[in-house]
């Protein structure tokens, strides 16, 4: 029996993969399941496991609470440049962690709309697109009402993103925000952040880019494109854990300027003069509200460790070539079976994972989860593949597409009566 040559394609890639070494580094990852679920909750490293113990054991119970004063105080700040420097390619002092995605899209947001309409009460309007996640547009929506702003949204196609003409549309004089997603949760479309950022600016408004679909699958260059706030999860292309901290990023020039509204004593000039009144520290400082979650901030340094080691560069190349294989699996095994590629064909406008329509995908997502192939559902219709460049093989991929197909047939013979 000859191999199947989509297979024998998938061994020559993982061969010849220069990550390929960073897999046998997660737990779990020996295994026959499929994970196309990295960019909802990345696998483990195995050296995590390690680390937190050995935490626990030695940190937390042999420093006790010397252990603030001895390191855990300036983790959010150290992590947050190591993010900086390996991910989003920021210079220190630009970059903390602390705390969720919601809650620090929420600081930066109201911050940076007050800020605007502190300097020209005309700019009364954030813009935002109805695809963007649904943290995204709900903490904006709380932030009009509570600001009497107004929320102007750009439609967007469920398979697409937002792109520089729709963004040239809407903003103008009246612009205090723009938020948008660098990759499209659900279509994975990779929007152009260093021409959205320059549109928003020559009308005078603000830019807060949510990053928590592309840190550590897509490069980002914070700086070099002119960002002036960010937002990124850590649990998803990171690895840092259920509900490890967020990161937060703002412009070094912008720092002093902006007041966010979750005034907490993490955030004073002396957090231990316990002063009686809020005075927020300079620099990046002020942006942490309170106690960091320390316990949820060891996982990801292992992970930021594979990154500085492969180099982000690298990372988005395999990145590319496993969407791509995806992309090819589906054509020859899924198009024939009425599924339609739901995210960007073109490899420059497309981020980590592919999203596939069928209008059985509901149901195949519930098979395969029972037969250890995960991926996402997304309505409407729309499976995930998500694909982690440092933990999952071509191989993986293949195991995984093959299983989609064998169920989609299995469901479509059901629905006709035939099985
Ligand atoms: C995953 C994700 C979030 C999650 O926010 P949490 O506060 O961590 O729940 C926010 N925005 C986007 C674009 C995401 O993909």
């Amino acid at each position: 029996m000859t191999l199947d040559p989509q297979l024998a394609f998938a061994r020559r890639m993982d061969r010849s993969d220069g990550l390929a070494h960073h897999r046998a580094k997660f737990e779990g990852a020996d295994t026959d399941l499929v994970y196309f679920d990295g960019n909802s909750l990345g696998r483990p490293p195995k050296s995590a496991i390690g680390r937190v113990e050995e935490f626990l054991r030695e940190s937390w119970g042999g420093r006790l609470i010397r252990g603030w004063d001895e390191s855990w105080l300036r983790l959010p700040n150290e992590i947050g440049d190591r993010i900086g420097r390996a991910v989003i390619d920021a210079k220190a002092g630009q970059t903390v962690i602390g705390d969720s995605t919601t809650v620090l899209l929420y600081k930066l947001a109201r911050a940076a709309v007050d800020a605007q309409v502190a300097r020209d009460p005309a700019r009364r309007e954030i813009v935002l697109d109805t695809d963007n996640f649904p943290t995204d547009r709900y903490v904006l929506d709380g932030i009009a009402k509570e600001r009497g702003l107004t929320l102007r949204w750009i439609e967007v196609d469920t398979s697409s993103g937002v792109t520089p003409e729709q963004l040239a549309a809407v903003v103008g004089p009246q612009t205090a925000l723009v938020v948008i997603s660098h990759v499209a949760y659900r279509s994975a479309y990779l929007a152009d952040a260093p021409e959205l950022t320059r549109i928003a600016h020559d009308a005078g408004a603000l830019v807060l880019w949510d990053l928590c679909h592309s840190a550590g699958s897509v490069p980002v260059k914070a700086d070099e494109w002119g960002f002036d706030l960010a937002v990124g999860c850590t649990y998803k292309y990171l690895n840092g854990g259920p509900g490890s901290p967020a990161f937060a990023y703002v412009r070094e020039d912008l720092q002093d300027v902006l007041e966010q509204p979750i005034q907490g004593w993490w955030g004073t000039t002396d957090m231990f003069l316990m002063g009686p009144e809020y005075r927020p520290a300079p620099g990046m400082q002020r942006f942490i509200s309170g106690t960091a979650p320390i316990v949820g901030m060891i996982a990801m340094q292992e992970t930021l460790a594979m990154i500085e080691e492969a180099g982000m560069p690298a990372i988005r190349a395999k990145s590319i070539a496993l969407t791509e294989y995806a992309i090819s699996l589906a054509a020859d095994w899924l198009a024939p079976l009425g599924v339609t590629l739901a995210s960007p064909d073109d490899v420059e406008r497309r981020g980590g994972h592919v999203t596939l329509f069928h209008p059985e995908m509901r149901e195949v997502v519930a098979r395969l989860w029972q037969q250890d192939v995960i991926p996402d559902y997304r309505d409407p219709g729309g499976i995930r593949i998500g694909l982690s460049p440092l933990s999952t093989s071509f191989e993986e991929v293949h195991r995984g597409m093959a299983a989609t197909r064998d169920v989609l047939k299995q469901v479509l013979l059901e629905r006709a009566g035939l099985a």
